[in-house]
């Protein structure tokens, strides 16, 4: 059970979202700046997603008439603009992630800053427009970037896993919604097989792999919750594990009473709740600690 049950629009269960985190080859720059431009491997593996795996994912939305969330690092948006178009034309939304997936909590504050706002003026560059959501580079916000977030007007996160359901975070500077992932969704473990920057998971079948995320969206649906698939073009993308999702999707469409949403919309929708006062959301206030704890 859930203890304060968001309602969603035209009396769906469940909120759902796919989100894919495009993040092509900056993964092998980021890891291996010395040499992985000569590194073709991975730098061919993480091409696929935003070449092969886009195009595939963005027809699949196009036959359900689904609107969804994408997340790139401004970097790999520069190297693949055609990715980028093609996204935007299909009405969906590109949130913040990073400049090249640089990891906020390996480097310094005034590093962060410097790497966000380059990004951020990308995003403005490429969209017309500032993002409304953020994911951090292998979920690792820290304080300084839920400051920056708030300080640049973002109206939510999703990199951070106090709850089921959207939740709301405040600190003395503002506030901001929580969009919260958690790796039983996540397609990396099951499906990541990449010793250049340091995962070896054994590598699941299609079908095998992407279960656990269908499980999630079950216990979500039945506890009339939120259910966000945190993917991957080059590896959910891929032919054999996009066919699954394909099949999983028109199912799913076609029999239960969900709400696919890009997050943006799902943070607007919860954003009217709160501020019609209609929903009582729950709050996380931060920070949660200023110094180590011993
Ligand atoms: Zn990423």
């Amino acid at each position: 059970m859930i203890r304060n049950p968001i309602p969603w629009p035209n009396g769906a269960r469940c909120a759902c979202a796919i989100t894919f985190d495009v993040d092509a080859d900056s993964l092998i720059h980021i890891a291996r700046p010395q040499d992985s431009f000569d590194r073709l491997y991975p730098i061919t593996m993480g091409r696929y997603g935003p070449t092969v795996g886009v195009p595939r994912i963005l027809e699949t939305y196009r036959r359900l008439g689904l609107k969804q969330s994408f997340f790139m690092p401004a970097w790999t948006m520069q190297r693949y603009p055609d990715a980028v178009e093609a996204i935007l034309k299909s009405g969906h939304e590109i949130g913040h992630h990073g400049y090249i997936h640089e990891d906020p909590t390996e480097i310094s504050s005034a590093q962060q800053r410097e790497a966000f706002e380059r990004a951020l003026g990308i995003h403005v560059a490429m969209t017309g427009r500032k993002p409304r959501g953020y994911r951090a580079p292998v979920y690792n916000a820290n304080q300084t970037t839920i400051d920056l977030l708030i300080e640049h007007g973002f109206v939510y996160d999703s990199s951070l896993m106090a709850d089921d359901i959207p939740y709301q975070m405040r600190t003395a500077r503002g506030s901001l919604y929580e969009m919260p992932p958690h790796w039983g969704s996540d397609d990396w473990p099951p499906f990541a097989h990449y010793a250049e920057i340091g995962y070896m998971m054994p590598v699941k079948s299609p079908s095998d792999g992407l279960a656990a995320s269908f499980e999630e969206f079950e216990a979500a649906y039945e506890a009339g919750g939120f259910w966000m698939g945190i993917w991957h073009p080059f590896l959910t993308g891929r032919l054999a594990r996009w066919r699954v999702v394909d099949r999983w999707l028109e199912r799913i469409v076609a029999e239960r009473k969900v709400w696919f949403a890009s997050l943006e919309d799902i943070a607007a929708h919860l954003d009217g709740l709160v501020k019609a006062g209609t929903y009582q959301v729950r709050v996380e206030t931060l920070p949660y600690f200023t110094q180590p704890v011993s």
